[in-house]
């Protein structure tokens, strides 16, 4: 029985996102950002499709376990790395790369030896504010890392960037020329770019890039869809018809019936909503796929609903599939009409939606 609401995930786009990476940043390695269940893809589905990928970064450490309890023996960056004891002997365990980004982290690293090493990264603060150790810290930080006997070496060196999908926004070469400075001449190898900074900013390519949401086909950059970048969509989000009806001019549609019917319409209901993921804030008009024709929503998006103006699909019938995005409904186009970014359109699709392969 075919699933109500179930979305398809194209493992040959990732292959092809992740072959489109190495050709912006062919002398570097790629760690491909797999956190959050693999931008809503599915974690072990992505990494299994990526697994040439030079290695992961997860945010989380359950993240980086789920990884090698299912048997990948690649790289992995945990981007959060640990906060307690626990969560440290983990990362010893399962041979995961904390991030380092407080003093703290390295007073729990140094307090007694780890029974085999660790491969940690040092992270700068180079101007976003949110992880990693200041400018003065750095330094200090790195020292420390050096000399620790259990630090196997060479570490790794990171920043994130604030701003890269602005590619006229003065921060990011700000923001690497502090990185590169605090860098200038360490041993160490370096890795700056998300992937905004991979596909418009040449000077952040270090040893490692961290691209994420450009593996799963989207642009990260706002009025651009990620086909316009060499990018394949790797996500269709798809459902069906379950009721269609004819509704009379002036009937209301739906929750506070703000939607009104201008002349006698033909609705179609189909079995998706936001307890699905699909944006509760899609307006009235934000394009659907029914049979592949796009129709516009109508009225509100209920939790396991939407209803669908289906004047331009005049046969549609219940039964009928219908497409969220992908299909060539960018979903770069739904989060412009939802007020929202790509990124949380994907993270949100919930457990409810089974994922199916290509
Ligand atoms: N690096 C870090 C530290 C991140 O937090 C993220 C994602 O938020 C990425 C890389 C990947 O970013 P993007 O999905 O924009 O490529």
């Amino acid at each position: 029985m075919m699933p109500a609401a179930y979305a398809v995930v194209d493992a040959d786009a990732l292959r092809h996102n992740l072959a489109r990476v190495r050709q912006f940043a062919p002398a570097s390695k790629v760690m491909a950002v797999v956190k959050a269940n693999g931008y809503g893809h599915g974690l072990l589905r992505v990494a299994d499709a990526l697994r040439e990928a030079d290695g992961f970064a997860v945010a989380r450490v359950q993240e980086g376990i789920a990884l090698r309890e299912a048997g990948f023996r690649q790289r992995i960056a945990v981007l959060q790395g640990y906060v307690d004891g626990e969560e440290l002997a983990a990362h010893v365990a399962y041979e995961l790369e904390p991030v380092i980004h407080s003093p703290e982290q390295i007073y729990l690293l140094e307090r007694e030896p780890l029974p085999t090493p660790i491969l940690p990264w040092l992270k700068l603060d180079s101007g976003m504010h949110r992880l990693g150790v200041s400018q003065e810290e750095f330094p200090i930080c790195l020292r420390h890392l050096r000399r620790c006997p259990w630090v196997q070496q060479p570490i790794g060196l990171m920043t994130h960037l604030s701003n890269a999908d602005l590619t006229a926004d003065e921060s990011t070469p700000e923001q690497v020329g502090l990185f590169r400075a605090c860098v200038a001449h360490a041993a160490e190898y370096t890795s700056i770019a998300n992937s905004a900074a991979i596909m418009a900013w040449p000077v952040t390519r270090a040893d490692w890039v961290r691209p994420g949401i450009m593996l799963y086909g989207v642009s990260p950059f706002e009025g651009r869809c990620g086909e316009e970048e060499g990018l394949k969509p790797v996500m269709t989000l798809r459902s069906r018809l379950i009721s269609v009806k004819w509704l009379r001019k002036g009937d209301r549609v739906g929750y506070a019936g703000d939607w009104v019917c201008e002349q006698d319409t033909r609705l179609g209901i189909a079995a998706i909503g936001y307890g699905d993921g699909y944006p509760r804030h899609a307006p009235s008009g934000t394009p659907v796929l029914v049979r592949g024709q796009r129709v516009g929503l109508a009225g509100r998006v209920s939790m396991d609903m939407i209803t669908l103006d289906l004047s331009n699909c005049p046969d549609a019938r219940v039964g009928d599939p219908v497409t969220l995005w992908g299909d060539g409904l960018p979903v770069e186009e739904i989060a412009a009409h939802a007020e929202t970014i790509p990124y949380t359109l994907l993270c949100n699709v919930t457990q409810r939606v089974r994922i199916l392969e290509k």
